[in-house]
């Protein structure tokens, strides 16, 4: 009896093997393990972790309309920029799906440009878009950028960030999205960029051209220049979507300059449309892009553009309380976690959508000033025997009164 345990025990519990006939054999409580099983287990394991990014089969691609509900759980308006966005996607992956049937027309890839000024939802877009296509997605700061060899991150950095976002599953990476923001920053400064050498200006803008036209780029996986020894890893960019933004402050007068030009030019004769001086973004074109600084080679390689609308105060009153994951949602769930129901009068909304435009803190200083309003809230009531919590304008008034609008950022 005895002795049958005893062989028993000295065997691989998962492929049977003795001892003999392994190179190792690892002791758990109850079982064993071989060096073959445990590297084909760690095999599995590694492809269960890729399995968060497996691309979809052409039948499950989203359709347009399906992306574009997706983001209204999330965004509040700028309709106009979901459906870009919807449809950029939706071909991108549908050019992927394709990939390995010949054919003679190639489709070309459509990244992506986002006009729009700060805290309007760019960036939130791009997320959002990643979230629902289980895709690698980084974000990177243009500003940081510099060319190589002069201080900051070199263009590389970039797909550093992706392929880290990826676990390094280089595949899924190559599939990936980047968002590159404040792209407005490294427009060229001036007309003539040779008086002097404009490292984060033109120079950058010819590195990012080959990262977005799409070619095989060498990447330092640790990111940075500290490491010099590690090895590089080449990335593919041609099936990688990149989305840029930037708010291109000062663009409405180019646009502007455009259009009246148009309007006095050849054009004259006709009965000029009207034009929504409000609102200049919406007529954004590829050459404004241009007058603005960015070079020709780039604009081209950003097909797709489009606009964000500045937001409002309904659509300010809206991103506090109707996205699926609205910051006063967020508080109300905080809350229920300690098992305290919270409240919110409607004037308490109408009040911080006030204080956010007269403070011109945007959608950004919505969620500094509630964390204004609420921190004592949040210090106190745990400790407290309360179950309910109703928050009046009164109290959110006195407490924003405490805080200066300085440390809201404004
Ligand atoms: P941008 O990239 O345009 O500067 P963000 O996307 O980073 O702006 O927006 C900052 C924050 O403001 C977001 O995290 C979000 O909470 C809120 N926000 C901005 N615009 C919207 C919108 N249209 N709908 C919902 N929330 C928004």
């Amino acid at each position: 009896m005895s002795k049958t345990r005893t062989i028993q025990e000295d065997c691989c519990s998962f492929c049977g093997r003795p001892r003999a006939a392994v190179d190792l054999l690892i002791r758990g409580e109850t079982a064993f393990i071989c060096d073959d099983c445990a590297e084909q287990a760690y095999g599995i394991v590694q492809e269960g972790k890729k399995s968060n990014f497996i691309p979809p089969d052409r039948e499950e691609i989203k359709k347009p309309a399906e992306v574009k509900a997706f983001l209204d759980q999330y965004v509040i308006g700028q309709d106009e920029a979901k459906k870009y966005l919807a449809v950029a996607v939706y071909n991108h992956y549908k050019r992927l799906s394709r990939k390995g049937e010949r054919d003679d027309v190639e489709i070309e890839k459509s990244n992506i440009i986002m006009v729009g000024r700060t805290g309007t939802g760019k960036t939130l877009l791009a997320r959002t878009i990643a979230k629902m296509l289980r895709v690698p997605f980084a974000i990177v700061d243009a500003t940081v950028l510099t060319e190589a060899g002069y201080v900051g991150e070199d263009i590389e950095s970039i797909l550093t960030r992706l392929l880290q976002a990826a676990d390094y599953d280089l595949e899924a990476a190559e599939r990936g999205i980047v968002f590159i923001d404040e792209l407005d920053k490294i427009a060229r400064k001036g007309d003539n960029p040779s008086i002097t050498r404009d490292v984060s200006g033109e120079g950058v803008q010819q590195g990012l051209l080959k990262l977005l036209e799409g070619s095989i780029v060498n990447v330092p996986p640790q990111g940075g220049r500290k490491h010099p020894e590690q090895k590089m890893i080449p990335v593919d960019t041609k099936d990688i979507l990149f989305i840029c933004g930037g708010a291109f402050d000062g663009i409405e007068q180019k646009i502007a300059r455009r259009l009246n030009t148009r309007v006095v030019g050849f054009n004259a004769g006709k009965a000029a449309e009207r034009v929504d001086r409000d609102n200049l973004l919406k007529y954004i074109a590829p050459q404004d892009l241009k007058a603005f600084g960015l070079i020709p080679e780039i604009i081209g390689r950003l097909p797709v553009l489009t606009y964000l609308e500045p937001l409002d105060k309904k659509a300010l009153r809206a991103i506090l309380t109707e996205p699926k994951n609205a910051i006063t949602r967020q508080y109300i769930k905080l809350f229920a976690l300690d098992n305290i129901q919270l409240n919110f009068d409607e004037e308490v909304f109408e009040y911080i959508v006030d204080k956010a435009i007269e403070f011109k803190l945007g959608a950004r200083g919505l969620r500094s000033i509630c964390e204004a309003i609420m921190t004592d809230l949040m210090f106190e009531i745990p400790s407290q025997d309360c179950h309910n919590v109703t928050i009046t304008r009164d109290y959110a008034a006195k407490k924003l009164d405490k805080t200066s609008a300085l440390r809201l950022g404004a």
